[in-house]
């Protein structure tokens, strides 16, 4: 054990850019280099401090990283159980000629570190590894016992990841009571006031085949049964369809929160008001305060002067966690009788009461890096990891601590062309979380 004072920022950015240059980009399918490379990586990283971790690969070259941190023999029968911290390793592809840059270099410019990853989500990964290291060359290891999991194939839903760890070796995961993951502690500004976004909750996923079927015919003579024109006429009512303001718990106290800094108080009526103060963040808010169905595939006919038996189109429902049978009611009624609904993936909604000793640590740890900020709960648009694990009973929330630029278009970021993160954002999360271990 050592006195010497370890930076738990020290490592972050030169680990970003070493995961950012580890190419795992993730197509969806066997065609992409998988994460073996970088899960060594960070398994030859935690064993250089002494930390022993496990690889688990789903398929060859398809790799997890667990591994058990922390812990003290006498946490007792007042156990609060272990916290599992999770990141991925894999990212989206990137199309190089998009770029300015290399989206593998990692390379420094004007104050960033660029690449596919540098906020989705090696950013974090770094984070998490930059302070485990520290604190475990300092002798800090947490009392509460740590989980720390490093998953593949997060991008394309962790069916070989995160899914896989939960199935087949839930023994490394079952002691954990809560979690803490992606795409929340960041920050944006409303008024002036930065806010910081504690992922509380994430809408449920509906993925569907609309399939209309009719009377193959003649282009030229009277067709009544045409399987375009119905298949069209449904997919135009979704699209076209205003779903109404719902408020679940995270979203209420979020949007109080930021009422409060326009003198005004939250109601469903100013709700969508109220999401516009968050500038480019209003467009993953904005599908957060009701359901959504985007129309984004369609598919029909061979020649032009030929009416087909059938026409197919894929559509996007994402849904609030408590509104899961209005949506799939009204959806009901927009698709009408005569077409066939197949689901391609269904997954279900979540949501964490916003309270309890794991929220007031990430609060304090943020409000002590950044005092006159504000932190909050929200709900998330998309899908993480945290689906998976929460299978296991455990609390989830995202929080990987950034503190950003009032003008960063962050949301753009994920999964964008020219994805960056400050070097000043990356160090101040790891601060933020080294804090944050000393009070979970
Ligand atoms: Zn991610």
């Amino acid at each position: 054990m050592t006195d010497t004072p370890v930076d738990p920022a020290g490592e972050v950015v030169e680990l970003c850019r070493e995961l950012i240059r580890i190419d795992t980009s993730n197509y969806g399918d066997e065609d992409g280099p998988g994460e073996r490379k970088a899960a060594e990586y960070v398994a030859t990283l935690l064993d250089e401090v002494g930390i022993s971790s496990t690889l688990y690969e789903s398929s060859p070259g398809r790799t997890s990283v667990v591994a058990q941190w922390g812990g003290s023999p006498s946490s007792g029968s007042n156990d609060v159980g272990g916290l599992l911290v999770h990141g991925h390793l894999d990212v989206v592809p990137a199309a190089a000629e998009d770029w300015q840059v290399d989206p593998f270099a990692g390379e420094i410019r004007d104050g960033y570190v660029w690449g596919r990853g540098a906020v989705d989500m090696k950013d974090f990964d770094a984070m998490l590894l930059s302070v485990v290291r520290a604190r475990q060359r300092a002798g800090r290891v947490p009392t509460r016992p740590i989980t720390l999991c490093f998953t593949a194939d997060e991008e394309a839903g962790g069916h070989q990841g995160a899914e896989v760890l939960v199935a087949q070796h839930a023994e490394e995961l079952e002691h954990c009571t809560e979690a803490v993951g992606e795409v929340g502690g960041f920050s944006a500004t409303v008024r002036g006031r930065r806010i910081y976004l504690i992922e509380a909750a994430e809408k449920g996923m509906a993925w569907m085949r609309l399939t209309a079927r009719g009377r193959a015919g003649h282009g030229s003579m009277i067709n009544r049964e045409n399987a375009v024109t119905s298949l069209a006429s449904a997919v135009a009512r979704i699209g076209a369809h205003e779903w109404p303001v719902r408020l679940t718990p995270a979203m209420r106290t979020l949007l109080a929160a930021v009422g409060e800094l326009a003198d005004e108080e939250a109601t469903p009526e100013n709700a969508e008001a109220l999401v516009q103060e968050f500038g480019g963040a209003a467009r993953m808010l904005g599908a957060v305060i009701r359901n959504t169905v985007n129309p984004t595939m369609l598919r029909a006919g061979y020649k032009v002067n030929v009416i087909p038996t059938e026409a197919t189109a894929h559509v996007d429902g994402r849904f609030l966690p408590g509104y899961e049978d209005e949506f799939f009611a009204t959806l009901a009624d927009l698709v009408g009788d005569d077409i066939e609904v197949e689901y391609v993936s269904h997954q279900q909604p979540w949501e964490t009461p916003y309270d309890g000793d794991l929220v007031d640590a990430m609060t304090r740890s943020l409000l002590a890096e950044d005092p006159d900020a504000i932190v909050a709960p929200y709900l998330m648009s998309g899908g993480t990891d945290a689906k998976h694990f929460r299978k296991l009973g455990m609390r989830s929330y995202g929080f990987a601590p950034l503190r950003l630029p009032a003008d960063l278009d962050f949301t753009a970021l994920f999964h964008g062309v020219d994805e960056r993160v400050p070097v000043d954002a990356l160090e101040f999360g790891a601060r933020v979380f080294d804090r944050f271990l000393d009070d979970v």
